[in-house]
C-alpha cells in the first residue's frame, strides 16, 4: 500500500498554485461523468482534444510551469448513476507527485453516514486536504439539516470545503440540461453552512454567475470563506469582482483554472491584463492559498 500524502511543495519555488484542477479519467480508463456529459461540457467550454488528461499527466504539466495544483473529482454516483473515480487513488497518485499536487477527495453527501466514514477516512489513511462538493451535479442542499453531520465532521479534522457554485458547463446546452438543478449552486445556501460551521474553512468556487454579488458579500461577511475564480477567463469576469478582488478581498481571493477545461496558461494571460493593483497578484496567485492550506 502507497504511503499516505505527505506535502512536498516548496512555496518559495512556485510562481502559482491551481486551486481547482478537476482529474476526469483514471489509468484504467473510466472517465468521472457519463459520455454525453463529457463531450457536451467539452463543447461548451471549447476544450481541446485533451479533455481528460490522466493525473500523471496533470503532474507533468504542472511541474514544467513551476506550479503547484490542487486535483480532485467529485462523486456524483447517486444522482447521475455513474460510478465515481476514486478518490483514495487521486490521493495516492498526488502522494507519488507530492512537490507538485495536494489531494481533495469527493465524497456523496447523498450517501449520508456512509460519506461522513469515507471523509474521515480519506483524511486520516490517504492525506487529502479538502474535499470538493459540487451540489448541482451530486443534486443536493448544502444547508438541509440531513447534511450537517458532514460539515461537522470536516470542520474537526481540520480540511477545506470547496463548493462549486453558480452556473455550470455540466450538462449546458442539453435538453433540461440533463436534469441538472442549477440552484443548489446558490451560494447563499452555503452562507447558511459558513455561519452554522465558523471553524470550516470554505472556499466558493467560480465567479458565482448569476450570483456574484452574493458571494461577494458572504466572503467579506464570513472569515471562513473564500473565492476561487476558477472556471471562466478573467477577460469575462463582472467589474466589481475585479475591484474587490483586487482591494478588500484581495486575502480571500484565490487563483483556479478549472483545468482540463480552462487551461492555467490562458487564465493568467488574460489575468494579466486586468486592472487588479501589482500587490495584490501574488496574493492571489499563492499565497492566500499556501495561507489557507497551511503550506505557510
Ligand atoms: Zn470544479
Amino acid at each position: 500500500m502507497t504511503a499516505s500524502y505527505v506535502c512536498r511543495i516548496d512555496p518559495n519555488a512556485i510562481v502559482a498554485l491551481d486551486m481547482h484542477v478537476h482529474i476526469e479519467a483514471d489509468s484504467h480508463g473510466h472517465f468521472s461523468l457519463d459520455q454525453p456529459l463529457m463531450e457536451a461540457s467539452a463543447a461548451y467550454f471549447k476544450a481541446g482534444s485533451d479533455r481528460a488528461p490522466t493525473l500523471d499527466r496533470v503532474a507533468a504539466y504542472y511541474r514544467e510551469r513551476e506550479m503547484a495544483a490542487v486535483v480532485f473529482t467529485v462523486d456524483a454516483g447517486t444522482a447521475r448513476g455513474h460510478p465515481p473515480l476514486s478518490s483514495a487513488e487521486i490521493a495516492q497518485g498526488a502522494a507519488a507527485h507530492a512537490d507538485v499536487l495536494i489531494p481533495f477527495g469527493s465524497v456523496d453527501p447523498l450517501r449520508g453516514a456512509d460519506a461522513v466514514d469515507q471523509a474521515r477516512r480519506l483524511v486520516e489513511d490517504f492525506g487529502v486536504r479538502g474535499f470538493k462538493f459540487h451540489p448541482s451535479l451530486q443534486a443536493f442542499s448544502p444547508n438541509d439539516r440531513e447534511h450537517y453531520p458532514l460539515w461537522q465532521t470536516l470542520s474537526e479534522l481540520g480540511v477545506v470545503a470547496l463548493f462549486h457554485t453558480g452556473q455550470t458547463g455540466i450538462g449546458a446546452g442539453m435538453p433540461g440540461g440533463y436534469g441538472i438543478k442549477l440552484r443548489y449552486s446558490d451560494p447563499m445556501l452555503l452562507d447558511d453552512v459558513a455561519a452554522d460551521f465558523p471553524d470550516l474553512t470554505m472556499i466558493l468556487a467560480h465567479p458565482s454567475v448569476p450570483w456574484v454579488d452574493s458571494s461577494l458579500s458572504i466572503a467579506t461577511h464570513k472569515a471562513n470563506v473564500y473565492l476561487d475564480l476558477s472556471g471562466w477567463s478573467p477577460k469575462y469576469f463582472p467589474p466589481q469582482l475585479v475591484r474587490q478582488a483586487g482591494t478588500l478581498l484581495r486575502h480571500k481571493v484565490l487563483f483556479g483554472s478549472d483545468f482540463p477545461l480552462l487551461t492555467p496558461d490562458r487564465w493568467l494571460a488574460d489575468f494579466a491584463d486586468l486592472d487588479v493593483k501589482d500587490e495584490a497578484r501574488p496574493l492571489i496567485l499563492k499565497e492566500n492559498a499556501l495561507r489557507l492550506l497551511g503550506l505557510r
